[in-house]
């Protein structure tokens, strides 16, 4: 069974019902089927061939969501580019990808061979023919991918498939939505390209309503959570600070049956004030660009006093296991690499097959690069990251990334970059320089605007003598953040 032919069928069956909402937009479950069936059909009469990718640069909206599902009836491959990183960034992921196809809101990064601006959206829907768009396709070939980092900082594509896809879907309707129905509705704060998009199809398939805001505030997310009745968001970390930071929340009366986070670790007083806010509405989800948030889940009435630091159990069709170092599976309590195995894992990394296999194991299980450790009864617990990568606000940085465009300044030697801790944003990135000549941490740090995206950016910069260096010779970026982290201590402590 495709994608494709399941939003088929929901379009049927909830016709004139509202499936997605944008502001003053409403499209229908019917016309929704009909702009993905356009929009599919002009793609393809554009040249472009199932199997294709095509980038998408597009911010929340209904116009990406059509897009999205017009490819899924092409049988085109999605590449959803976060609006947030740099041109050069989208240039080599659209390279990378080997996008025939872009399409874009603004300035494209590069011009592939086909380029569709946003504008030009509306004129070929309406040139598209109306005739019901199916491709079919095998359903083990890719989907979309997904870019992640990886250890080296050089982002790889996570391919994902038809079947990755319908087990995300199957685990969040057993596990998280089992009470979906037309009256439900999704409200996506966070970026679709993200976490929030897997909540799309879901939804769809119920007959819900999914509601997209153009960007998060806590205003604006308040005021759409009351007035379209929203039962589901969500959520990173850093927003759940941001909306409790707010204090029109306390007083907000929302109708949230779930209010999902993940994709970061969250800080244990945040998500006691948030229960204390909110109520019992909370719902961990751990899952990654390689299993997309569908690893383990913490259930709103799992969040007790001493499971609040869990990242739950995992779904219904899915293995987790923690491991030694020796590949040896550890028993409760003990710490090691967490593995899980199941449909919901991608296929591979797209045209990297040494990665793959030193990520996938012949048997199916693949190695997160978590580290944590599981209970008695079967609860999961992350404790840190086996790579350095930082996350800030909901996004990865890779500080081997940081360090490149760092050392690229005439002035710099070397350079460490690692994630402090940060109640609002999870972790800030900070750096640590050695220089050959004089130059100010401002000085550095306006030298990474244009060159990093902003969350990328460092907040902070020390210049020292020389950096903390392992016996063969590299830098140890452990030591200079537990250094860091205990020279604010003593400066929190006497102040
Ligand atoms: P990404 O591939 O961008 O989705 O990043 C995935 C990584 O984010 C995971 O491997 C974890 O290190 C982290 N992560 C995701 N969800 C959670 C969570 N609920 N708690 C702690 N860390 C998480």
């Amino acid at each position: 069974m495709l994608i494709a032919d399941l939003i088929r069928r929901a379009c049927r069956q909830y016709g004139r019902a509202p499936a997605l909402i944008e502001g003053d937009r409403v499209v229908s479950f019917a016309e929704f089927d009909h702009l993905t069936d356009r929009l599919g059909n002009a793609l393809l009469a554009r040249g472009l061939r199932p199997g294709d990718r095509v980038a998408v640069l597009l911010p929340n909206g209904i116009d990406a969501v059509v897009v999205y599902y017009a490819l899924a009836k092409a049988g085109l491959v999605r590449v959803p580019l976060n609006q947030r990183e740099t041109s050069r960034e989208h240039a080599f992921k659209i390279e990378d990808s080997q996008a025939r196809a872009l399409i874009h809101a603004g300035e494209p990064p590069v011009e592939p061979e086909i380029s569709i601006e946003a504008g030009e959206l509306p004129r070929l829907i309406d040139r598209g023919s109306a005739a019901p768009c199916a491709v079919t396709r095998d359903p083990d070939e890719p989907y979309r991918l997904a870019y992640t980092g990886g250890t080296t900082g050089t982002p790889k594509a996570v391919v994902l498939t038809n079947g990755t896809e319908l087990a995300e879907i199957t685990n969040f309707l057993v596990d998280l939505l089992p009470n979906l129905h037309p009256g439900s509705v999704m409200l996506h704060a966070a970026p679709i390209t993200h976490g929030s998009g897997a909540f799309f199809l879901p939804h769809l398939l119920k007959g819900a309503c999914n509601v997209v805001l153009p960007r998060f505030t806590p205003a604006a997310f308040l005021e759409a959570a009351e007035r379209y009745r929203a039962t589901t968001t969500f959520l990173v970390p850093t927003m759940i600070s941001m909306l409790l930071e707010e204090p029109a929340t306390a007083d907000a009366k929302l109708p949230l049956e779930r209010l999902c986070y993940g994709g970061a670790p969250i800080a244990t007083s945040v998500l006691r004030r948030g229960l204390d806010t909110l109520g019992p509405v909370f719902t961990q989800l751990y899952g990654q660009a390689e299993a997309p948030l569908a690893i383990t889940c913490l259930q709103p009435y799992e969040h007790t006093p001493e499971r609040l630091t869990s990242a739950g159990k995992p779904y219904t069709l899915v293995e987790v296991e923690v491991r030694g170092e020796d590949g040896r599976s550890l028993g409760p309590g003990e710490v090691g690499e967490v593995l899980t195995r199941g449909p919901h894992t991608m296929r591979g990394y797209w045209r990297r097959p040494e990665e793959t296999a030193k990520t996938i194991e012949a048997d199916g299980w693949l190695h997160t690069g978590d580290i944590g450790r599981m209970d008695e009864q079967g609860y999961l617990y992350l404790l840190d990251r086996r790579n350095d990568m930082i996350i800030s606000g909901g996004f990865n940085v890779y500080p081997r990334e940081v360090e490149d465009v760092l050392l690229s300044h005439p002035a710099v030697v070397e350079a460490a970059v690692v994630g402090l801790p940060d109640e609002k944003w999870g972790e800030r990135v900070a750096a640590v320089v050695v220089t050959r000549a004089p130059a100010t941490p401002d000085e550095l740090i306006e030298y990474c605007t244009g060159r990093l995206a902003g969350f990328k950016r460092p907040r902070m910069i020390e210049i020292w003598p020389e950096l903390p260096k392992s016996a063969v010779g590299k830098s140890l970026r452990r030591a200079v953040r537990d250094r860091l982290i205990t020279a604010s201590q003593k400066v929190e402590s006497r102040g």
